[in-house]
């Protein structure tokens, strides 16, 4: 008798929470070090974001609120610099047409710098 392989477990992975149109959060990459924290609190002087428990983990979150904005969040993207996995990241905006009075200023319309 043989047994035929297993698919693979089917592993639930939380989507990143979107913190505002530019910085989300993915929980999956944290590894809850603290230096987002540090940098949020020592260097930007916010405290935005804290050590919280959910479903009885601990991971990163803003403190005594609901939402980072909520909790004094400035979005300055200092998390994001610091951040040594990618947790925190900038999401891409694209430029849309109107930002730059109908013209998309590509690389070719800086000359040469
Ligand atoms: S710096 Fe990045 S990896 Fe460290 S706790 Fe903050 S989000 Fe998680």
């Amino acid at each position: 008798m043989t047994l035929s392989p297993l698919p693979p477990p089917r592993l639930k992975r939380a989507e990143p929470q979107r913190l505002a149109e530019h910085i989300t959060l993915d929980h999956n990459l944290c590894l809850v070090c603290g230096r987002c924290i540090q940098a949020c609190k020592e260097i930007q002087r916010v405290g935005a974001i804290d050590f919280v428990t959910r479903d009885g983990k601990i991971r990163i979150g803003p403190p005594r609120a609901s939402s980072f904005k909520q909790a004094g969040c400035k979005f300055c993207g200092a998390c994001v610099r610091i951040c040594p996995t990618g947790a925190f990241a900038l999401k891409k905006l694209r430029p849309k047409e109107s930002d730059y009075g109908g013209r998309y200023l590509g690389r070719e319309n800086y000359g040469n710098i």
